[in-house]
């Protein structure tokens, strides 16, 4: 297992986990997904793998249609971080170009066809 830590762009949102090496990801396909367009996690980590350091109120949080899956953003730059995700709730897919140390471009990006997922 490796560590890595992430962050928003401005840093008021910082987060790591304990993962193996990571190799590829996926873009989720549906209509938030598709707007925002960053790669995500393939693995998804519990609230508690998940160490979330937050400077108070610098979360947002948005939801749609099933209002199940909560998709988080940083309030002062609009970066999200990590989500929820629809099929297990309390587990959570990470935004993989907020990992240091990852290149996004060099990793394999699978599709995950969140479109049709509900
Ligand atoms: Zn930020």
């Amino acid at each position: 297992m490796k560590k890595f830590n992430g962050s928003c762009h401005c840093g008021s949102v910082k987060f790591s986990f304990e993962e193996e090496d990571i190799t590829s990801g996926m873009r989720c396909t549906c209509s938030y997904c598709e707007r925002r367009g960053s790669a995500l996690s393939k693995f998804t980590l519990s609230k508690d793998d998940l160490n979330i350091k937050a400077e108070d109120d610098a979360m947002g949080m948005y939801q749609f249609d099933t209002k199940i899956a909560k998709h988080f953003f940083c309030h002062s730059c609009g970066i999200h971080p990590f989500l929820e995700t629809v099929r297990a709730p309390g587990q959570f897919r990470v935004n993989l170009g907020c990992l240091d140390g990852i290149d996004v471009d060099k990793l394999e990006i699978v599709l995950f066809d969140g479109k049709n997922l509900l």
